[in-house]
């Protein structure tokens, strides 16, 4: 039978740094097709909450479970295999290898593991579907910052997952490129796909979230669709004394 509840849930979620609390007792859910965005000022947390969805922190306490089962206790690799596919702050692409290579090894060791000639041909459509087919045989290190974005893009949605993490996709975007930044997230929502993204751009958030959670200080201090949380009073104070 197919799970009926949230794609994910973050159940009472704690993480400890030594003495410093990161995350406090988070608690929150995403649901099939739902993009969700997690903002706060810095520091208040936000990565380290992607970090122990993706599997790369484990929770001190607390639990995160997808389509009901529980995947904090699991290495980060057991964790994108089950379906949850990331991109990072700064992008982790393989310079030396071309556009290709790093796509067709998103689709290898991804969520629906594909091989050989099914990777390669998977891996050109996902290049297609950002732009960037055409520089399929270029090297990473010879594209631009937002190509490098794209080529990132493709290589996570190369794996099929079923939760897609952004961390900051649209950061360091010039002001056009940022259009066009968004346009491709757009695209993904209207794909239907599960979302959660880490985001500065609040027009972003504004635009393409159905909902977001905000973070202050390791604690949830508000969450809602993001134009009630955005006017709200405790979130506004909270970016101020950022
Ligand atoms: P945000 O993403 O909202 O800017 P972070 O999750 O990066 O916040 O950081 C939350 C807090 O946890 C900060 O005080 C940060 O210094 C601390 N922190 C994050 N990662 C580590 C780590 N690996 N070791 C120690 N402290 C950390």
């Amino acid at each position: 039978m197919r799970y009926s509840g949230s794609a994910l849930s973050v159940n009472g979620v704690t993480k400890r740094f030594g003495g410093l609390v990161a995350v406090d007792n988070m608690e929150f859910s995403v649901g099939e097709h739902e993009m969700v965005g997690i903002i706060g000022p810095n520091g208040s947390g936000k990565t380290t909450m992607m970090n122990m969805i993706s599997g790369t922190f484990k929770p001190t306490s607390g639990s995160i479970s997808m389509m009901g089962s529980r995947i904090s206790d699991l290495p980060a690799q057991e964790i994108t295999r089950r379906g949850v596919g990331r991109t990072f702050q700064l992008v982790r692409l393989l310079p030396s290898l071309s556009v290709l290579e790093n796509v067709i090894a998103g689709a290898v060791f991804g969520h629906r593991k594909r091989w050989g000639r099914e990777a390669e041909d998977h891996a050109h459509r996902m290049l297609e579907r950002v732009g960037m087919d055409a520089m399929s045989y270029a090297p990473v290190s010879s594209l631009t910052y937002i190509d490098q974005k794209r080529v990132e893009l493709a290589r996570v949605l190369a794996g099929d997952p079923e939760i897609l993490l952004l961390d900051e996709w649209l950061a360091g975007l010039n002001p056009t490129e940022l259009e066009t930044g968004i346009e491709l997230i757009h695209d993904l929502r209207k794909e239907g796909r599960t979302v959660i993204l880490v985001e500065h751009v609040m027009d972003a958030i504004r635009s393409l979230c159905d909902r977001c959670v905000v973070m202050s200080s390791g604690v949830k201090i508000a969450e809602g669709s993001p134009d009630v949380v955005l006017s709200d009073p405790e979130v506004i104070r909270a970016y101020l004394g950022d």
